[in-house]
């Protein structure tokens, strides 16, 4: 126990701690009180969201106590939040016991402020939005099979570290969740949060499919087969798995693409066989797989994003001479919105269950024809002249499903909060009045919506 509390209060054992741990130590020990340095703790991520850490709150009455079977775990839980909150680690935030508020989690770069496009917003029931902006490398995910799901975030905020857990009712996905540049592998929170249940643009399942360009390449190849050339003309395209099998040689000049990477990492343009074998043998120290294009003599790039209902069309010529036109400078144009265009975008948002953000990406080249390349979901950077119109569109269309989704939850078939006496008969013992109550020491559970327990209420001794 002592080697415990030594080693709990060592702050670099606290700062290497594994991502969702801290989440759990911050949560409030209904046994405990408040520690004296600090006003009240983080709340718990189960229990919904902590309100901005600077807002003063009132302080939660501590419970009463609970059984002892949790008196070994809190006490390390309270060294380790108390050694936490006088090093400094952490910014605590309050507890709040009412919820009358929905939770939008923004995945995306501080720069892109999306709060202010939801101040003053009202979800269905007179919920208030709060928005929670972060990267994906600020956050971590914890899930439970009965459909909880906290997200802790870390950020720095004017140069003060923030950390705060909630549960998010709605999750917004602005950043690509997975390039194979370091770090840059988030599908364990992808799936953390459809783990959880969390409902998003784009579809969680579809976000993890388009994490792997052969992958979403398939379901084109799909529409190709169903529309045929003509009305869907996808560029030939060739996978090899590793580069074992880059033996057999395509006819040059090409384009390898190696791995799943953006803006044009990895790319390169191989004009003949020997070069083609010197780039075989990087991609065998990569551990991933390639494909290969015929390099198309290219006028202009075309891109037509569709955001809800909306459509925009433009065209990128490349300025510096650079054959990739994402890379150096170029010029975009806005281009009128063609049937032919429609189809493409129209046909692509239809795959992994519907994209509701969604970009079709093509090469117009210089012999007159159309080659598309590649579908993009909802981490699509916007372009033009009209990105914050484009923002203002994402944003109305997250709070018609989050006003759709509380809609559906309000008037769902209600179900008990918590445990009826008459549920629990065996465990309850009578009161002289005759109400039933349970025995002392016993918990009572707290069910969600769906009847499933989400966690132990303490019972009040009487
Ligand atoms: P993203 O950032 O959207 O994930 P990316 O920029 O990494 O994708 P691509 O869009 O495939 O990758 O390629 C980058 C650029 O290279 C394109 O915008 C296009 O100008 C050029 N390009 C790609 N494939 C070809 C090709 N087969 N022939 C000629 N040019 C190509």
């Amino acid at each position: 126990m002592n080697y415990l509390r030594r080693r709990l209060s060592d702050s670099t054992f606290i700062s290497n701690l594994p991502n969702g741990y801290m989440t759990d130590l911050q949560r409030p020990d209904p046994a405990e009180p408040s520690p004296p340095a600090t006003t009240a703790l983080a709340k718990s991520p189960t229990a919904g969201p902590t309100p901005p850490a600077t807002s003063p709150a009132p302080e939660k009455k501590a419970p009463p106590a609970q059984s002892s079977g949790a008196g070994f775990f809190s006490s390390i839980t309270n060294v380790v939040k108390q050694t936490a909150a006088s090093a400094g680690l952490v910014e605590q935030t309050s507890v709040t016991t009412s919820k009358k508020f929905k939770i939008l989690l923004v995945i995306d770069e501080q720069q892109q402020e999306w709060p202010k496009l939801f101040r003053g917003k009202k979800i269905y029931g007179d919920n208030d939005i709060k928005v929670e902006q972060a990267e994906f490398s600020e956050i971590s995910v914890m899930a439970q099979a009965n459909g909880t799901c906290s997200v802790t975030m870390q950020v720095y905020r004017n140069g003060t570290k923030v950390v705060r857990s909630f549960k998010p009712d709605f999750v917004l996905i602005r950043q690509h969740a997975f390039s194979m540049t370091q770090n840059e592998d988030f599908r364990n929170l992808i799936i953390g949060l459809q783990y959880g249940g969390v409902p998003s643009i784009n579809s969680l399942e579809s976000i993890y499919n388009l994490c792997d360009k052969p992958w979403a390449f398939a379901q084109l190849i799909n529409t190709f087969r169903k529309l045929g050339a003509d009305k869907f003309p996808l560029i030939e395209q060739t996978f090899y798995p590793n580069y074992k099998e880059m033996v057999s040689m395509p006819s040059f000049p090409v384009v390898v693409k190696i791995g799943h990477a953006h803006s044009g990492i990895g790319k390169v343009k191989v004009d003949n066989h020997s070069k083609f074998q010197d780039i075989a043998s990087v991609v065998a120290l990569t551990q991933t797989y390639t494909t290969t294009e015929p390099l198309i003599e290219s006028k202009y790039d075309i891109r037509i994003q569709k955001i809800g209902a909306d459509y925009k069309a433009y065209m990128r010529t490349s300025m510096s001479g650079n054959w990739k036109t994402n890379t150096g400078s170029a010029m975009l144009e806005q281009v009128a919105m063609t049937d032919k265009y429609k189809l493409w975008v129209d046909t692509c948002s239809e795959i992994f269950g519907g994209l509701d953000i969604c970009a079709v990406k093509a090469i117009h080249g210089k012999d007159g024809k159309d080659y598309i390349t590649e579908v993009v979901g909802s981490s699509m950077p916007l372009v033009g002249e009209h990105q914050s119109e484009d923002r203002q569109l994402i944003s109305d269309m997250v709070l018609t499903k989050m006003n759709q989704i509380a809609e559906k939850e309000a008037n769902a078939p209600r179900k008990p909060l918590t445990v009826q006496p008459s549920q629990v008969s065996n465990f309850t013992h009578k009161k002289k009045n005759g109400a039933a109550r349970p025995p002392q020491g016993c918990l009572q559970y707290i069910l969600d919506c769906n009847g499933v327990a989400v966690g132990p209420k303490p019972v009040q001794a009487n």
